[in-house]
């Protein structure tokens, strides 16, 4: 009865910003969900909360995912009961967070996120680097921080992202659109786009990490604002960017991801010596930075690991000549000149993203590679060989050459002799002695390389 009331009140319009406080609710029958698709403990939890007299349902990312035909990579909960409250239900659960509590539901090694019902404040959302006692000082905002179903909903970034799923009556709740747009494939803002930016400008890098992920578009109006926002992530925390850097590049989108942030003008707030290089040798580096993608898609495609430092060090090499070279105008030699650069361009990057030192040392050591890859004279290749960076600096060697980098064969070089038997790789070094110019020094070989690269485009 309720279903066929709800039904009849549909709204035929497209989803508009107003605060819509009654839900389309679709019944069994009309989404294709099952519950069985879901963590067996996620709904264990909200059966159990749902008993205990709270509302519960099962929310964003897995209700999207799923209707999608999508594996969830997690499963969260959204409910009425506050975190003390749902502690005291569960024997595993640990509140977790300082200013917004959430509760961590433990099942071996499977957690559950459980989250009370928030009202969207502005401030809230936005982790900010502003005096933190407005925040942590705020009983008033800690309890106005709780809200209504209906406002968690609004409070969500976008309409996809808004959609609540009861697993015990098998209904879905959509209160901002969403199941519109899932059928239609687009990324939607739920309310006033610029100010949703505003209260939160990692929602442009959402926008586009979705739509690259779900391969849907990024509805008009949501797309509207970004290019003109885009400068706004500055603001952001260098740690939080760091995180959703990870995610945009290393989930298996990158070189749409990639794509898209160029055209939206988001690579140059996140990446800016990077935007500076593509300006000025747009067709190398771009070819680098996306064939770099490209690998790393398909790796996690394959499932073999992908490194962070791997693609910084792709990200972040195309600017690297541009400042070595301005630095040996100003009289130092190539070699620190170029320690120089790399050392400048990393410290740089980390003001807007920041890498922790863990990835930055193998960053330097892939590039410091790149400078010895060629001298392999005497015992030198053996040496490089057994270093636990070569495989690396061997792979960013071909990225290298893919990208139209002139190298004299040096990555074919380094493929045959790590294929060979000890003798023949003597005899592959003879052969170097006998003149190769590429076994020489690296301050000849740089400059010869940057010439060339100049004459591919
Ligand atoms: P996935 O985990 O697959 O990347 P997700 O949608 O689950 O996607 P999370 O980052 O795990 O994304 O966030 C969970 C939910 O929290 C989202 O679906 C969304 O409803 C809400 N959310 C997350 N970040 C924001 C934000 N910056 N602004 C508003 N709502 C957000
Ligand atoms: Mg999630």
């Amino acid at each position: 009865m309720l279903k066929k009331l709800f039904q009849s009140i549909r709204p035929s319009v497209r989803p508009t910003h107003a605060h819509r406080t009654t839900p389309q609710v679709l019944g069994s029958q009309q989404h294709s969900l099952q519950r069985q698709q879901f963590s067996r403990h996620a709904v264990g939890i909200v059966e159990r909360l749902q008993q205990a007299g709270y509302q519960a349902y099962l929310v964003g990312g897995c209700v999207r995912d799923l209707l999608l035909g999508i594996t969830p990579k997690d499963f969260d909960v959204a409910t009425s009961a506050t975190p003390e409250q749902v502690r005291a239900e569960f024997r595993n659960a640990r509140i977790i967070g300082r200013r917004f509590k959430l509760v961590h539901v433990h099942f071996g090694r499977e957690i559950i996120e459980v989250a009370t019902f928030r009202a969207n404040h502005p401030e809230d959302e936005a982790e900010d680097t502003r005096n933190s006692s407005r925040h942590e000082s705020g009983r008033i905002l800690r309890d106005n921080v709780y809200g209504t179903l209906e406002e968690d909903a609004q409070r969500r970034d976008f309409t996809i992202n808004a959609l609540y799923y009861d697993p015990v009556a098998e209904r879905i709740l959509d209160y901002a659109g969403g199941v519109h747009d899932v059928r239609n494939k687009l990324i939607r803002l739920i309310g006033d786009p610029k100010q949703r930016y505003q209260e939160d400008a990692v929602r442009m890098l959402r926008a586009v990490r979705f739509a690259a992920k779900l391969d849907f578009g990024i509805e008009r109006r949501t797309v509207e604002p970004i290019r003109e926002l885009a400068a706004s992530l500055r603001d952001i925390p260098a740690a939080r960017l760091f995180e959703e850097t990870l995610k945009l590049f290393l989930s298996g989108h990158g070189a749409h991801v990639y794509e898209m942030l160029v055209d939206l003008q988001l690579f140059d707030a996140l990446f800016p010596g990077s935007a500076y290089a593509l300006e000025h040798e747009p067709e190398y580096t771009h070819t680098l930075i996306r064939n770099a993608l490209v690998n790393t898609d398909l790796r996690v495609a394959q499932g073999k690991p992908v490194t962070p430092a791997f693609l910084f060090a792709a990200l972040l090499w195309p600017a690297l000549p541009m400042r070595a070279a301005y630095l040996q105008g100003q009289g130092l030699p190539p070699i620190p000149a170029m320690q120089e650069a790399a050392h400048g361009l990393i410290s740089e990057q980390c003001q807007r993203i920041a890498i922790p030192k863990r990835f930055t040392l193998p960053i330097k050591e892939i590039w410091d590679m790149q400078e010895r890859l060629p001298r392999r004279n005497g015992k030198r290749a053996d040496v490089l060989l057994e270093n636990p960076r070569f495989r690396a600096g061997y792979d960013f060697l071909l990225l290298r050459e893919s990208a139209g980098e002139q190298t004299n064969g040096l990555g074919q070089w380094w493929t045959e002799y790590q294929e060979l038997p000890d003798r023949e790789r003597r005899a592959m070094i003879s052969e170097l002695a006998g003149g190769d110019e590429d076994s020489g020094s690296a301050p000849r070989k740089r400059r010869r390389t940057s010439k060339r690269k100049s004459d591919v485009e």
